[in-house]
């Protein structure tokens, strides 16, 4: 070894210590780590007499050292890098196309949908598909592949799993951002291309976020987050879409954050108010029930509608507590008209998936309607189509719990996911909601008028109550009463108003406008 045969020189002349690794061959071929380790003797006049030293095999304490780094630094499942490691790299390579005045693109990769993918193939399989991915995104990045962006791979290009199902990416030396888009969606087709698994074929769908280097941020913690928000924008257009960062969206990010903090403080302060849109009898008005909507009142913002706080309070866990809340404030409605001695009036609650899941629900929603004395028959639960397809196991144990203890359960949103008939049949349900997007069209024929009969002569086959959402017009609502579905639900007959309103209405004995026209029996 030649620094070996230097440093023993120097110290047998100089009287120079030293401690070198080498690497070397044993006997019987394999490889070891030795470490040399020396120290200079002197005598008693401080002259330099000798060289001592050990030779230690140090291969076994390397080994553990690299697989602490591994990993400290590398995602177990897949041996990518991790986050840490990854803005390590970045920030070098960031440097090095500073100095050489290239543009660069940091890409969040997101696997949509992944949790039906889990669900459906268990977590192993879960697992093995991530690995495929992984493996496709690092071949992506190789000169050979047709998935790479630019046709030639840099060498300072990065892949790393950022958690879950999300991967990071660098790309070194990228060009304008107008190349990035096809770039883009060639790496994202790479992910969505079939997977073999087993005997069948996954596609899996992904989104994409985009931050350029140097126009968006120059360091990689700045530039990963803002691939993120982009990220996130891209799949709030809808998925398999992907999206640059603009300071726009930090904007928007920043909003979210402090309305985030603004929710939590929301309950305590008495800003959430739970809203009443009666449910009729179109053809005489009469109302049948009600359907209770959460409203914020912002104290700077004004009204904040649940479309926007509801996904947030979802993704932040918020939702929890905020579902608590409008369970027991519908309770203490439903007390409220039953000591007034109003109608008795059914109250139907959304609830959302976090909500949902959480084991023990159905004891505690009775335990809650006991403590108002209330009886569980005069609630009904809407869960919305989509969500109970998301673990159709666990939600078909979750809705007979409910059932059990004797809530009623409607399927909100109907015809907006992927259910099937098999799947109706499963889901132990009373009532399911057409959703306002197929009554919206209903009356003009076509696709969604053809959907919504459908509906109706399913509801009636598998005796399930059906209710139409979002009843604006009369066409609408007659449309609907002579397929045979009176119960509806909109603004024609009334927009959702404060608990004070509905009370009053229910109150005045008075229905709302009905449209009692002769439905011939073969159509009812
Ligand atoms: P959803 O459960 O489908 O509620 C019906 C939505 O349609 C309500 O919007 C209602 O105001 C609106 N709507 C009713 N009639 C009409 C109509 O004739 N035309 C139109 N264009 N819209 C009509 P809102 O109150 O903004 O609620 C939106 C969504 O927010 C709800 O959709 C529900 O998914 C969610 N949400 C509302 N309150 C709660 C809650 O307490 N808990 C949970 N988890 N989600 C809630
Ligand atoms: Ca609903
Ligand atoms: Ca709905």
């Amino acid at each position: 070894h030649p620094r070996l045969g230097a440093a023993r020189q120097a110290a047998a002349l100089e009287g120079v210590a030293y401690a070198i690794a080498f690497r070397a061959r044993r006997f019987d071929g394999a490889w070891r780590m030795l470490q040399e380790q020396t120290r200079v003797v002197h005598d008693a006049q401080g002259q330099v007499v000798g060289v001592e030293g050990i030779v230690q095999d140090i291969t076994e304490r390397v080994a553990a050292e690299e697989r602490i780094h591994q990993l400290a630094f590398h995602d177990p499942l897949t041996g990518l890098p991790n986050r840490t490691l990854f803005e390590r790299l970045a920030d070098a390579a960031l440097e090095r196309a500073q100095r050489q005045g290239v543009t660069c693109a940091i890409v969040h990769i997101d696997l949509d949908r992944f949790k039906s993918v889990n669900d459906a193939l268990g977590r192993d399989g879960g697992d093995t598909l991530l690995c495929q991915v992984a493996e496709r995104l690092n071949g992506g990045l190789r000169d050979d592949d047709p998935v790479n962006p630019r046709g030639a791979s840099q060498a300072s290009d990065l892949v790393a799993r950022a958690g879950g199902n999300a991967f990071t990416l660098l790309l070194f030396d990228v060009g304008a951002a107008k190349e990035m888009a096809g770039a883009v969606k060639r790496l994202l087709a790479g992910v969505t291309a079939p997977i073999a698994f087993g005997a069948r074929q996954v596609v899996l769908a992904a989104s994409a976020g985009i931050a350029m280097f140097p126009r968006d941020g120059r360091v990689a913690v700045d530039l990963s987050r803002y691939a993120e928000q982009a990220l996130y924008e891209a799949k709030a257009a809808g998925r398999g879409q992907h999206r640059f960062f603009n300071k726009e969206m930090n904007a928007v990010a920043s909003a979210r954050l402090l309305l985030e903090n603004d929710l939590r403080r929301a309950i305590p302060a008495g800003e959430l108010h739970l809203y009443l849109q009666p449910k009729v009898d179109a053809r005489s008005g009469a109302i049948i029930g009600a359907e209770a909507l959460v409203r914020w009142a912002h104290p700077q913002r004004g009204m904040v509608p649940p479309g926007e706080f509801i996904p947030m309070a979802e993704e932040t866990g918020l939702i929890v507590p905020l579902g608590d809340w409008v369970f027991e404030t519908g309770c203490r409605y439903l007390r409220r008209w039953q000591a007034a001695g109003l109608p008795a009036t059914p109250l139907s609650l959304n609830l959302s998936a976090p909500s949902f899941l959480k084991p023990g629900l159905a004891a505690e929603l009775a335990e809650t309607a006991l403590r108002y004395g209330v009886e569980p028959e005069q609630i009904t639960i809407e869960v919305t189509e989509s969500m109970l397809m998301q673990d159709v196991e666990r939600t078909v144990t979750r809705l007979n719990e409910l059932r059990e203890r004797g809530f009623g359960l409607s399927m909100d949103d109907f015809g907006t996911g992927y259910s099937s008939l098999s799947f109706l049949k499963r889901f132990p349900i009373d009532e399911i909601k057409i959703d306002r997007s197929f009554v919206r069209d209903a009356p003009r024929g076509g696709r969604d008028g053809a959907l919504v009969a459908a509906v109706i002569g399913l509801g009636r086959r598998f005796g399930l109550r059906v209710v139409a959402e979002g009843v604006e017009t009369e066409a609408q609502a007659r449309y609907l009463i002579e397929r045979g579905c009176s119960n509806q639900q909109g603004y024609l007959f009334a927009r959702p108003m404060p608990s004070a309103d509905f009370e009053s209405l229910l109150a005045s004995r008075a229905g709302l406008v009905g449209f009692d026209i002769n439905v011939s029996e073969a159509s009812a």
